[in-house]
């Protein structure tokens, strides 16, 4: 299979030559050249999550380099389950928090890592990424242990969580979590400089991990694949799924998902204030913009990179109108629904959840799948206050917090930052 850009300036490329590079060198983000249809009814439910998505995988996969450790990278990535909650008639939470940092995040960040080192076998990695606080744990869990790649993770002193920043630089080993004096903004700022910068390039080998890399989204394919063919098989039902979405990564895996023949009814967008995506549907003109801070604050995105793969999965926007509906959720809603549901069905969610369950109350037809996006304890400062209860901890995350991590503060400068990689990894490594 081949995969080309969204800008359609470039030359179709190999799935190996789209992972290495993220984005394409014409600006637009890589697809496949086809969506691989399958008989969903053939696949193997009854076998280990990892051999389900092999299954899955392999169409993307074939005539690639990596095919041949296809296996191993699903080995290492699906080591947590998806499970299905069951929270009323025609009402299921499909859970997709269970790794190690608790956000539906690890999938593709680990599906990447398994990737990058494959293909780094010979000539060390070093993967740069700038973190406003979630993705950044993520990131250094999925690569930690990974032996041919380094990591070098900045976040902006003081603008994370006391939690966030423990997750962050928890790591040691191949991990180098730097605490950088400035915003996120600055972060992201030396890691571009980074990236086009020779003298790095030379000694480093660098690339960067962002979520618009098409191996983050490939992995997050499965889930729906398996829920959907697990739903069918014990109701005889298609669900329709209501996603969370910010970037909107996660709702493109889901319509891939369904053009690949799983059975899925339909497929519906929760947003948080960020309304770009329902003035989109609305209006019929994409206008992106800053975003505004909420309490689902993954979801913060007002110019989604991945609406260029939806709008290039669907051709235009009458076709997008017809095959998506947007729900754009308030703080005040998100707060509500995640009373409301605990109220009612004893179940806490996060308050990315919590947008595509208020979602829920105003969509038509049934049975639907929630996407549950992170574990409530990873928010407990929203949550905590409008319960009035503790919530529990998940056992991954107080795992993280009694690792011992070490803070190592630099100026937001490329040079001092540059100095301090080196000193770290002449030494570790
Ligand atoms: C990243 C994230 C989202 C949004 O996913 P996209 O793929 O960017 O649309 C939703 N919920 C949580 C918890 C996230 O971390």
């Amino acid at each position: 299979m081949l995969f080309h850009s969204t800008g359609g300036q470039e030359e179709a490329c190999t799935l190996s030559h789209a992972i290495m590079s993220g984005l394409a060198s014409d600006g637009g983000l890589y697809v496949p050249d086809q969506i691989p249809v399958i008989d969903w009814a053939s696949c193997d439910v009854t076998g280990s999550y990892a051999d389900f998505a092999v299954q899955v995988l392999a169409p993307f996969f074939k005539d690639d380099k990596l095919s041949v450790a296809l296996k191993a990278i699903c080995t290492e990535a699906f080591t947590f389950p998806t499970e299905m909650v069951a929270l009323d008639e025609g009402l299921h939470v499909m859970e997709l928090f269970h790794g190690p940092t608790v956000s539906f995040k690890d999938y593709g960040c680990r599906f990447l890592a398994g990737c990058l080192n494959q293909l780094a076998s010979n000539n060390k990695l070093t993967v740069m990424v700038a973190t406003s606080g979630d993705t950044g744990s993520a990131v250094a869990a999925a690569f930690h242990d990974k032996p041919n790649v380094n990591v070098i993770v900045l976040y902006p002193k003081g603008r994370v969580t006391p939690r966030q920043a423990h997750q962050i630089s928890c790591w040691g080993d191949n991990v180098l979590s730097l605490c950088v004096d400035g915003s996120f903004d600055d972060c992201q700022r030396l890691v571009k400089a980074a990236l086009s910068d020779n003298k790095w390039q030379e000694s480093y080998a660098l690339t960067t991990s962002n979520s618009i890399n098409i191996a983050r989204l490939l992995p997050q394919i499965v889930f729906y694949a398996y829920t959907s063919c697990q739903y069918m098989q014990a109701y005889n039902k298609m669900p329709g799924y209501i996603v969370p979405s910010g970037n909107l990564g996660n709702i493109t895996a889901a319509f891939w998902a369904k053009a690949m023949g799983f059975p899925m009814r339909e497929i519906a967008m929760a947003t948080n204030a960020n309304t770009v995506m329902s003035d989109f549907i609305s209006q019929g003109t994409f206008t992106p913009r800053a975003s505004v801070a909420t309490l689902a604050t993954a979801m913060d995105v007002g110019a989604p990179s991945n609406v260029e793969r939806l709008m290039c999965h669907f051709s235009d926007w009458e076709m997008i109108k017809d095959h998506m509906s947007v729900y754009s959720v308030s703080d005040a809603q998100i707060q509500k629904a995640i009373v409301d549901c605990h109220q009612a069905k004893g179940y806490v969610m996060c308050p990315h959840t919590a947008t595509a369950m208020h979602a829920y109350q105003q969509v038509g037809s049934s049975p639907w799948i929630v996407a549950a996006t992170a574990h409530p304890s990873k928010f407990e400062q929203v949550i905590h206050p409008l319960l009035n209860q503790e919530i529990a901890i998940a056992p991954q995350l107080q795992q993280l917090l009694k690792r011992s991590a070490s803070v190592i503060e630099v100026a937001a400068d490329l040079d001092t930052i540059r100095k301090t990689c080196d000193t770290y990894f002449s030494h570790v490594l």
